[in-house]
């Protein structure tokens, strides 16, 4: 039997990182009971950190307008099938409150780059009446990309976190999946300058995006433990039908859990959600997440009459849900595998 994977996996559990060559092994090499023994480390480790609690983060996904022509998302500006929706501040706070009443302690204000409606000014007073009405809890943003000075003025009206997956750390590959006028450097410095200013920062990918080679995950991996963001977004590619990757095929789900697992391994405090595109490729996805390492949630707290429209690839599932049912559904999903749902900001350690 050939060892190298699991020796590897032993290697990043021990010393938390492995070169491009080693990763490139790992991807390349591995096999499910490679997948299985990552799972248990990594389980083992989320165990020691964050013990048998799950921290959960509500969603409010308040605008589907955007900018951009990403080639796989729904809500690309080129979708003209799209229903677009944008809800007002009003709105947005009672997803809020309404959140609060279910024990949601972080609130994710997320939404396609619509800055022309919802100007830094504008989601700063947002972010202000959130934290006055709910002073222990956390704002996360998920807006895109923006320059300091605005990152810098929703910090200070009290942001805590912000939310950009970096999509793929392959400067060739980013260019297959965004029209040319998206720029791999300007995401990679709106990373950057997002810790400089303090913020509890996350990156992420999607596992097997069109195109995506092992070089890619390999640099994805180096990237990511580099950077040591405080949480990392990672769900498969799943395709949907008006975009351009409507054919391509979905992303693994195992390998998805196995990257999960990897992650959690090389670096052991991160926030790992079991992201929503997980539970869409499989029935239980997020279940098997948080065995595999993971240790959030993020369920909808979006009206239900605008869920369906913040469809970035097909099936999303919670789309028919309402708050409390999407509330319900994880603490179920979580209590049969022996995990418990808690009411906290839950920060990174
Ligand atoms: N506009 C913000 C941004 O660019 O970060 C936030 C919203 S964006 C829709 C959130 C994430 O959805 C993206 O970072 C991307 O990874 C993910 N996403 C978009 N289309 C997807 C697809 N077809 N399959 C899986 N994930 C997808």
């Amino acid at each position: 039997m050939d060892n190298t994977v699991k020796k590897l996996i032993g290697k990043l559990e021990e010393e938390h990182s492995l070169s491009r060559e080693e990763w490139l092994s790992v991807f390349g090499g591995w096999d499910d009971s490679d997948r299985a023994y990552a799972a248990e480390k990594a389980r083992a480790i989320s165990l020691r950190v964050y013990g048998n609690k799950i921290f959960i983060r509500g969603i409010v996904e308040f605008s589907n307008v955007c900018k951009n022509d990403c080639f796989y998302c729904g809500i690309r500006r080129s979708n003209t099938n799209a229903q677009r929706y944008r809800l007002d501040d009003e709105e947005i706070l009672m997803c809020c409150d309404e959140g609060y009443e279910q024990g949601f302690r972080t609130f994710v204000l997320q939404s396609g780059e619509d800055f022309a409606v919802y100007p830094p000014e504008r989601m700063a007073d947002i972010v202000r009446r959130i934290k006055e009405a709910h002073p222990d809890c956390a704002v996360t943003l998920s807006l895109g990309e923006l320059e300091r000075d605005a990152l810098k003025l929703l910090k200070d009206a009290g942001a805590d976190r912000y939310l950009l997956r970096h999509e793929t750390a392959d400067k060739e590959h980013y260019a297959k999946l965004h029209p040319a006028e998206m720029s791999f450097e300007h995401r990679m410095n709106c990373l950057r300058t997002l810790k400089e200013l303090g913020y509890q920062t996350g990156a992420g990918l999607m596992v097997g995006s069109p195109y995506q080679t092992n070089e890619c995950l390999a640099e994805d991996m180096v990237f990511l433990g580099d950077f040591k963001p405080h949480m990392i977004g990672i769900g498969p590619f799943l395709p949907h039908k008006d975009t351009p990757f409507r054919d391509m095929p979905k992303g693994s789900y195992e390998l998805t859990l196995f990257i999960l697992s990897l992650c959690r391994l090389m670096l052991p405090d991160v926030l790992l959600p079991a992201t929503t595109a997980l539970g869409t490729i499989r029935e239980g996805g997020r279940a098997q997440g948080v065995l595999a390492g993971a240790n959030v949630i993020m369920p909808n707290l979006s009206p239900t009459a605008v869920r369906k429209k913040y469809m970035l690839y097909n099936d999303k599932i919670g789309t028919s849900d309402n708050t409390s049912d999407s509330r319900l559904k994880v603490e179920k999903e979580m209590a049969e595998i022996g995990y418990e749902v808690v009411i906290t900001r839950g920060d990174h350690i």
